[in-house]
């Protein structure tokens, strides 16, 4: 006999506090807001009415890609997302058909790929989230107030201490729930130790990579047949790379980029004489005349940051997510979709209407979410971070030669370009790019192309063989 479910009686949350109001906060506010009576949102910046740069957020300044996996999400948490960015100015570009995309192997081949990004600023993005958030009598923002502490309770925490900012005054807030997505600074690592609890351990992986960006006035007679560029470093001799897209404004935003150290100076004059020196001359040729409309500003704290609280023992009402708990090399364009891609985790946990454990099965279900964004990145850091050849063990190795092969083989098909671009906007898992189709030509080309004498590595020769 069939014997309809009750479905089990929702526990009593009434109020969830959020450490920051960057993507990643107002994300999971949104997806908390469907469970909690009340969230509150405490942000230590003022929170402007325009879709400006925030001092808290100084990555603001630079081109924040969408990927097509965040995209989505955005719409299905806010429906018309894209409609509003679209009334609003963004370009709608085909990754492939609308993009020039040169690899140091050669240029992607131009077609449509069905794989488009809604191309705008990131403080534009953060701005249309918040004002969602805004119109919703259930979330609260405390801008000017800044998170100190955690407040000891007999559940793990029961609330923050915070600061505001200006006369210093402190208050503690009462929370159920206390979520932290304050960003790569976190200082949730000192918090819990201040509690008694252990630090998460940290992987780094980093590529020294710097970032220099300036917007320009889109030229009128601008003649190009494309909405965006992206020159692409190659390990280990090509160190530099770039991107320019057009976003809402009648703007370009360009960003070039140095890995290994070699950072790009950040003055008028350098940024062209970088440009130029581009293995690709696109993004010179389109900037050397165009307008400028802001100034050059850096940017290098760009190390791919894994804090492992999914092996932490954490208060089973406290959670850290995006950039605070995995932090991703920003040029690969992934930090704000993985920040979505934890939220939807956090709504996965929220959904099994239980609180125990949350913060353990929280943990652990986002580690797994952001796992592709991790793999993908760090998989290429690791070799800036190594340094040569000679520095990578022997499965490294192979990888970084069938992965050369693989971006040959992108240039010269539609099909293997097409997925490249999937698993670069999350729509296909990293190990697409390894299915037979292209893993078995790759592998032919790499037998094919061995080098006739390979050259000695570092302890080959110290070991004099
Ligand atoms: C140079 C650069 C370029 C990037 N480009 C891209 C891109 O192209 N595509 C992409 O998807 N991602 C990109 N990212 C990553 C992206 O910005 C983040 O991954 C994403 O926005 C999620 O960040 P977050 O919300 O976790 O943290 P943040 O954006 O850093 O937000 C944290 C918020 O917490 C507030 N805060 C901090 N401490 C406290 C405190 N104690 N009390 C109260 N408030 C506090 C801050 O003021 C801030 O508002 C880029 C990052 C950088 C650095």
């Amino acid at each position: 006999m069939f014997v309809k479910r009750k479905p089990p009686k929702p526990e009593p949350r009434a109020h969830a506090v959020v450490v920051g109001a960057g993507v990643s906060g107002l994300l999971c506010a949104r997806v908390l807001s469907e469970r909690f009576d009340r969230v509150t949102l405490v942000e230590r910046d003022a929170l402007p009415e325009e879709a400006v740069a925030r001092k808290g957020v100084p990555q603001g300044r630079h081109l924040h890609s969408l990927a097509a996996r965040g995209s989505e999400i955005l719409e299905d948490l806010f429906p018309g997302f894209d409609a509003e960015l679209a009334a609003a100015g963004c370009p709608l570009l085909d990754q492939a058909s609308d993009a020039v995309t040169d690899l140091s192997a050669g240029r992607l081949p131009r077609f449509r790929s069905g794989i488009t990004m809604r191309a705008a600023s990131r403080a534009l993005i953060e701005r249309r989230i918040r004002a969602r958030l805004e119109k919703d009598p259930g979330i609260d923002f405390l801008p000017g107030r800044e998170v100190v502490g955690l407040v000891p309770g007999p559940k793990g925490v029961s609330g923050v201490r915070t600061r505001l900012r200006g006369d210093g005054s402190a208050e503690e807030i009462v929370a159920d729930l206390v979520v932290d997505a304050s960003g790569t600074g976190s200082r949730a690592p000192r918090w819990l130790e201040e509690m008694g609890y252990e630090a998460p351990e940290e992987t780094v992986v980093d590529a020294r990579l710097g970032y220099a960006t300036r917007w320009y006035r889109v030229p009128e007679d601008f003649p190009g047949d494309w909405k965006g560029v992206a020159v692409l470093p190659g390990w280990p001799e090509t160190t530099r790379g770039g991107t320019l897209r057009r976003v809402e404004g009648g703007l370009w935003t360009a960003v070039l980029i140095g890995t290994g150290g070699d950072y790009p100076p950040t003055d008028p004059e350098g940024f062209v004489h970088f440009a130029a020196s581009l293995h690709s001359p696109a993004i010179h040729d389109a900037i050397k005349d165009a307008e400028p409309a802001s100034p050059v500003y850096g940017y290098r704290r760009t190390a791919n940051r894994l804090r492992h609280y999914e092996k932490t023992r954490l208060p089973d009402n406290f959670l850290v997510a995006g950039d605070a708990a995995c932090a991703l090399n920003p040029s690969y364009g992934q930090g704000m979709t993985a920040a979505a891609l934890s939220a939807m985790a956090l709504k996965t946990c929220l959904d099994k209407n239980r609180t125990a454990d949350l913060s353990r099965r929280f943990q652990r279900h986002q580690r797994k979410a952001v796992a592709p964004c991790w793999t993908a990145t760090t998989n290429s850091d690791a070799q800036w971070a190594a340094g040569g050849l000679e520095d990578l063990n022997l499965a490294r190795r192979i990888l970084y030669r069938i992965s050369e092969e693989v971006m040959k083989l992108a240039v010269e098909r539609e099909r293997v370009a097409r997925t490249l671009l999937g698993v670069k906007n999350l729509l296909e898992p990293p190990t697409a790019l390894l299915r037979p189709g292209i893993l078995l030509p790759a592998l032919a080309r790499t037998t094919k192309h061995r080098p006739a004498k390979p050259t000695p590595t570092k302890s080959e020769l110290i070991a004099g063989r």
